[in-house]
């Protein structure tokens, strides 16, 4: 069938989304968008914007049915609709199955450790009366079983006294990681089984908000953990017979152990770089692989640090000004702004790209424009 006349539905219309669009349009595709939200990143790119919620089950059918292929952006989806309609004969891009396993990071963790993928120790909580009994194993890390993202379901427990303020609901509570770095390793897997690995990339966090500050590609960690997080991940998208990109995010333990905390079956804020630093960017790659067309080169072209532009930066309506004056007067800086309505602390608005001869340069202009947009005094 021609590429112009695939029905091609995207579940979620955030900036992930947004971006996915682009390359559709690339490949001259008909694409349809479905979220709750009328001002979402979508909404103003593509006149086939439904407004629905992906977690309802007759929003999600009414939506689905007479499309070709259905994609995600995000995981918190309604499965049995996809299920449904894949009954019907619409191609589900990943399975309603994965995203099953990954909307549990409970099922998550314990798919990984049937397959033999190395996690952090958790033991499932169904709410605050049962963490009395674990007292031993605090300080520890509470996470909300479903719908955390960006660090908003993830808490540490110290002491006792923290058992008040412990969300309320099923979660995991996880043993305290002494972290070194942490990596993210995007892999793409097609229906033939062929798998291909983007480059690790470190990610910097702000530990207070336990949000991303920057991310970095090349990662500067030694060739044998490089190997060993990418192998991590093919390993985990053959398990999961995923067709598709996966994000693999992982801990480098201070002891050199390497753990797979959390998977995303769909492009994801780690891999925002390789739309200026690879042949290939993730996106492109979710839709060639969607599409069944060959899968394309993942190959790092040059070295690149990513900033993601966060609430409250958009109230600083001047350092916001002089801070994209700069950016877009500097070589090999490259500006994705969202056009999202102003949010929460912590929302995330937009994101920089530079790219450079060296992985040295690019920290450089990073550090120079975190100063312009004040980046550096968040969280204090
Ligand atoms: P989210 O789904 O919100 O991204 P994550 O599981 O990635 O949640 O956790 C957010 C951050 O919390 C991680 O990037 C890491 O810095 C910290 N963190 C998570 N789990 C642990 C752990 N077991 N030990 C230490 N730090 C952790």
């Amino acid at each position: 069938m021609m590429l112009e006349n695939l029905k091609i539905g995207i579940l979620g219309g955030g900036q992930l989304g947004a971006m996915l669009l682009r390359y559709a349009i690339d490949f001259g595709l008909n694409v349809s968008v479905l979220d709750k939200d009328s001002d979402a990143p979508c909404a103003r790119h593509t006149g086939q914007f439904c407004i629905g919620d992906p977690m309802n089950y007759d929003a999600v059918v009414g939506f689905g049915k007479g499309l070709d292929i259905i994609t995600i952006e995000k995981e918190a989806v309604n499965t049995q609709a996809l299920k449904y309609l894949e009954g019907t004969g619409v191609k589900v891009y990943p399975s309603p199955e994965i995203i099953e396993i990954i909307q549990d990071k409970y099922v998550q963790k314990q798919f990984l450790i049937g397959n033999g993928i190395r996690v952090v120790q958790g033991i499932l909580v169904n709410g605050r009366q049962d963490l009395a009994q674990y007292v031993d194993k605090f300080p520890a890390c509470l996470k909300k079983c479903r719908n955390g993202y960006d660090g908003k379901g993830v808490m540490i427990i110290n002491t006792e006294a923290d058992i008040n303020e412990a969300f309320d609901e099923p979660c995991v509570l996880e043993e305290l990681v002494e972290i070194k770095h942490e990596l993210s390793v995007i892999v793409s897997r097609n229906e033939n089984g062929d798998v291909e690995c983007y480059d690790p990339v470190l990610m910097v966090f702000n530990k207070e908000r336990m949000i991303l500050d920057f991310q970095m590609c090349p990662a500067n960690i030694d060739i044998e953990v490089a190997i060993a997080a990418c192998n991590q991940a093919i390993k985990t998208a053959e398990a999961l017979k995923l067709v598709g990109i996966l994000a693999v995010e992982m801990f480098v333990a201070t002891n050199g152990i390497i753990y797979v905390n959390e998977l995303a079956p769909r492009p994801h804020n780690s891999g925002h770089h390789t739309i200026e630093a690879n042949v290939t960017s993730q996106f492109e790659q979710q839709m060639r692989l969607v599409l069944q067309l060959p899968m394309g080169s993942t190959k790092l072209l040059k070295p690149s640090v990513m900033i993601n532009v966060l609430e409250p930066a958009a109230y600083r309506k001047s350092a916001i000004r002089d801070a994209l004056k700069t950016t877009l007067s500097t070589d090999d800086v490259h500006l994705h702004w969202y056009g999202k309505k102003s949010g929460m602390p912590g929302r995330k608005m937009g994101h920089i790209t530079i790219t450079e001869t060296t992985i040295e340069n690019a920290l450089a202009k990073a550090v120079m424009i975190r100063h312009l947009l004040k980046i550096e005094n968040e969280g204090k």
